[in-house]
């Protein structure tokens, strides 16, 4: 099991959300990434989106993100969960990828509640409307709401039964997505972190490889094709 965070991005240019250069450097969470922020000035939290959909749309998929596709080509069972919102694992060429906080590139009409694909930036229209007539929001999950329940149920039981869990690029900071280290952890998987500094999951992490993901996951598939 492989779940990233932010930091698995940051070498294609997404900024993460915490470090040095982090998006909550400049602004603020409760503005841009709740619900309230949003009822308040849905033009302010899209403006925000769009912006970083902007960036997104120009970067690529990094040497961290295509290991992965790599990795998954290695194991009969290969399960990748991610926080991150911005569609690159996919775009590298991962297979059935769980995110679980939603897709910036998709959008849900706030009446409806209708999920569809998203892919238009610039915006014509801040904040962007249905044809419904009714305000459409980023189909993401913002602070204080809940997961995807099938997601997250999946998410448990992969880490509960996987064999290894790798915690790549994520300051363990939001759950329920750091707790899944320790349920792979007390159910005897080994524990394996990639970041540029130390995190909660650190302490019970079988190894830790400090430093950057498009550098050491490559080197580690390498590892792995040469052992037989
Ligand atoms: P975070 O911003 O809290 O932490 C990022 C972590 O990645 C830090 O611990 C940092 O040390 C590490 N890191 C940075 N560059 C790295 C690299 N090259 N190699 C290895 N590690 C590196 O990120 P998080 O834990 O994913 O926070 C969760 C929230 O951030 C989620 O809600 C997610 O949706 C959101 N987010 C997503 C994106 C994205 O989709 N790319 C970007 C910003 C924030």
């Amino acid at each position: 099991m492989v779940s990233t965070g932010a930091g698995v991005s940051t070498e294609s240019g997404v900024p993460a959300f915490r470090g040095i250069g982090g998006l909550w450097e400049d602004f603020r969470p409760e503005e841009l990434a709740t619900p309230e922020g949003f009822q308040r000035d849905p033009e302010k939290v899209w403006k925000w989106y769009d912006w970083r959909r902007q960036i997104i749309k120009q970067v690529e998929p990094n040497r961290g993100h295509k290991a992965l596709v790599e990795m998954q080509s290695c194991f009969p069972r290969f399960f990748l969960f991610t926080q991150n919102i911005d569609g690159l694992h996919q775009r590298a060429g991962s297979k059935n990828v769980y995110e679980l906080h939603g897709n910036i590139w998709r959008a849900q009409c706030m009446k409806e509640k209708i999920r569809f694909e998203f892919l238009q930036t610039p915006l014509d229209e801040i904040p962007p409307h249905c044809s419904c007539g009714s305000l459409i929001r980023p189909d993401v999950v913002w602070f204080g709401e809940p997961l995807p329940a099938e997601i997250m149920r999946t998410a448990w039981d992969v880490a509960a039964n996987c064999d290894f869990f790798f915690m790549i690029g994520s300051s363990a900071t939001v759950e329920p997505a750091a707790s899944l280290a320790w349920i792979a952890r007390e159910n005897g998987g080994v524990v394996v972190e990639i970041n540029e500094e130390a995190t909660a999951v650190t302490e019970i992490a079988n190894e830790f490889f400090l430093g950057k993901s498009g550098i050491i996951l490559p080197a580690l598939i390498d590892a792995l094709k040469n052992h037989d």
